[in-house]
């Protein structure tokens, strides 16, 4: 048993359902690494498949398809342009400086989406001085904006912007199934705009491991390459890949649930006396609150709500936090937390 029953600290924090157990039991598996392992191939297929892109690859993390597109996309001292509040701008311990030697430009916005416009005015002039623009990363739904979906219309005009320029395109789509099912735009037509896209297993999806990495052929011939250097070729992983296909056939469409209760949340927390929270800004399974209002630390806040096995992530701003919804949430969660933080801030 967790210790946290109502933990929604992140949507990582699933644990494989009974059926993906079943499936990781019965998975066919053969060695990753001579490309024969039944589960991981088939996995590859769906994604590449889903995406509309020619090929896929099976990689551990989602951290691993990022600095994996970085490092094929970007030679040392080129120039990456990405929303402010990315991950890889935040929790990749520095990867596109260490992996590609790339910098970064880094562009603030409200709720993650930028505009062509604002790519336009950071493209670098053809100048032995600057760094050379190379790559225009897009994160959908963008997590540290809270869940934010990309419309189709500004990823469109972000890529012709970068087409234009001879700039490559990338979409970190850790929660991309949450802004397709959120906004009815199918993942090819979110992703036919982007040389390498990868979808994250290991959150809304429910598997224990595991990122899908896609692009072109090439651009997969290439990847194969550096998940050998970076020591993730495995070997028997259809015994986690197996899990990913038991997500795909029936862990998308469930994330409108997790949607559902997101809103409930930030509308009962929104009732709430102390606590400010943008309950239109919900558009998806993630819910930004400050508690600044109460008078409470935030330490103090969130010990006083684990008795109620109630878990929430603390953010940057030290009296913000974060509400994940996920398949792990119990049918009574958003109730239970609401009621509990009434409590804590008595
Ligand atoms: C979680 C996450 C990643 C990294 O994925 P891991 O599987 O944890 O390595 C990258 N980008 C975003 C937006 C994420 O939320």
């Amino acid at each position: 048993m967790p210790q946290f029953l109502y933990d929604f600290s992140s949507d990582t924090q699933t644990r494989p359902s009974p059926g993906m157990r079943q499936a990781i039991a019965n998975a066919e598996v053969g060695d990753e690494q001579k490309r024969e392992d039944p589960s991981v191939n088939r996995l590859q297929e769906m994604i590449a498949d889903l995406t509309g892109k020619e090929a896929a690859l099976f990689l551990p993390t989602g951290t691993m398809c990022n600095l994996i597109a970085h490092a094929i996309h970007c030679r040392p001292g080129d120039e990456i342009i990405i929303e402010s509040a990315s991950h890889p701008v935040h929790f990749e311990g520095g990867g596109p400086a260490v992996h590609s030697r790339a910098s970064i430009r880094a562009i603030d916005t409200e709720n993650g989406v930028f505009t062509a416009a604002q790519v336009e005015g950071l493209i670098r002039p053809n100048d032995p001085h600057f760094p050379r623009t190379r790559l225009v990363c897009v994160e959908n739904t963008h997590n540290l904006r809270g869940g934010r979906v990309w419309p189709l219309k500004a990823i469109e005009e972000v890529a012709a912007v970068a087409r234009k320029h001879g700039l490559l395109m990338h979409l970190d789509g850790a929660r991309l199934f949450n802004a397709v099912v959120a906004s009815g735009i199918t993942t090819r037509d979110y992703c036919k705009h982007f040389d390498s896209c990868w979808v994250d297993l290991s959150k809304g999806l429910g598997c224990p491991v595991g990122g899908v990495l896609t692009g072109n052929k090439d651009f997969i011939d290439q990847a194969w390459r550096f998940k050998h250097l970076f020591g993730g070729a495995m070997r028997q992983a259809g015994i986690i890949a197996a899990a990913g296909v038991y997500a795909l056939e029936h862990n998308i469409n469930r994330l409108a649930e997790d949607h559902a209760k997101a809103k409930a949340l930030a509308k009962g927390l929104a009732e709430i006396k102390g606590i400010a929270v943008d309950v239109a800004a919900v558009e998806t399974n993630i819910v930004m609150f400050d508690i600044a209002g109460t008078g409470l630390a935030r330490t103090e806040f969130l010990e006083r709500l684990a008795p109620h096995g109630v878990r929430f992530s603390p953010l940057m701003q030290p009296t913000r936090l974060r509400a994940v919804t996920h398949l792990d949430i119990p049918a009574d969660g958003v109730e239970r937390a609401i009621a509990s933080v009434c409590l804590a801030i008595k």
